[in-house]
């Protein structure tokens, strides 16, 4: 008995120390990925739904890992958030962005504005509203083709920081939308007084649309009073018909999801961006 205790404390000691150097691995793995310029930029069309026509796109992260291919968000984000490395990596998908947008202009293509997810860190931890201004003018982009997108939870309301760093984002004419909304906890008065001009409705509540007769009931509240307070409204995570023409029905200005598109590469957006897609 002595001897089966003495081995499982080591036993536990060594997965311990295990975990941490796995933990230590994967952050240099994550960071040599950053600096070898693995990650790449997916892109998903969001449709108005008064045209049927692409108005923008958001901006989705993968990891294009040389043995392990293309790596989704899931995998890698959260690591990156814990260990901070999520403001460099924002910062490249600041600069990836305005330089695809460029590269769509000088070839003469359709552009649409593009939004970018930031995170709390990046407010918190840098000065992300410089970050974009250089990232702009570096690469020649207009203001209001970009769009931020910052989830619920990251506002918190006495959050003074985050609050001037939205303004001066608005100031410099960047479009600013609530990401998921519906899972955290803002009220559509703070929505307000930061004066943001999206709101982007958890996919959650998309889904619930065919399921019970109150599924409506939220989107139809949301909608009244986001657009009373002059925002938009965006519904994620659309699969199929029947939510795109309820959520027509309701009066949502714009759908995004798997039934108008599967985020692209950004060789293939050009066809979305030619046609109409309702
Ligand atoms: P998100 O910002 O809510 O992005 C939408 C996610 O829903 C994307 O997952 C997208 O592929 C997925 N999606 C789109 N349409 C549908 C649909 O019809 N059904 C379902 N079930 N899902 C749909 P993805 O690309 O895996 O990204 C996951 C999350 O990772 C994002 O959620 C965002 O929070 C985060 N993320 C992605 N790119 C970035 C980035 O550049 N920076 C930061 N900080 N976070 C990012
Ligand atoms: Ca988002
Ligand atoms: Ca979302
Ligand atoms: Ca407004």
């Amino acid at each position: 008995v002595k001897t089966s205790g003495k081995m499982s404390y080591r036993f536990f000691d060594r997965q311990y120390h295990d975990s941490i150097r796995a933990r230590i691995d994967r952050k240099a793995e994550l960071r040599h990925a950053l600096d070898a310029d693995q990650l790449i930029l997916y892109y998903q069309p969001r449709v108005e739904v008064a045209t049927g026509e692409t108005c923008s796109m958001e901006a989705l992260v993968r990891w294009a890992h040389p043995t392990r291919g293309i790596l989704e968000p899931i995998d890698f984000i959260p690591l990156a958030e814990e260990t901070g490395l999520i403001v460099p990596l924002g910062e490249i998908v600041i600069d990836k962005v305005c330089a695809q947008i460029a590269c769509w202009s000088r070839q003469a293509q359709p552009v649409v504005p593009v939004s970018i997810n930031v995170s709390p860190r990046q407010f918190n931890e840098s000065d992300v509203t410089t970050v974009l201004r250089k990232a702009l003018l570096r690469h020649g982009v207009a203001p209001a083709l970009v769009e931020i997108e910052l989830t619920e939870s990251s506002m918190t309301a006495d959050n003074v920081h985050v609050a001037r760093s939205l303004e001066n984002m608005q100031r410099l004419g960047i479009a600013l939308a609530v990401d998921d909304f519906g899972t955290g906890y803002s009220s559509l008065s703070q929505l307000q007084r930061l004066d943001f001009d999206v709101l982007k409705v958890d996919k959650a509540f998309t889904a619930e649309l065919e399921k019970t007769r109150e599924g409506s009931v939220f989107f139809t509240a949301i909608i009244t009073m986001a657009h009373a307070l002059g925002m938009r409204v965006v519904a994620e995570g659309v699969e199929t018909a029947g939510q795109a023409r309820q959520l027509k029905q309701l009066d949502c200005d714009e759908l995004q999801g798997y039934f108008i598109s599967l985020p692209l590469p950004a060789t293939e957006t050009q066809p979305v961006l030619a046609r109409c897609v309702l």
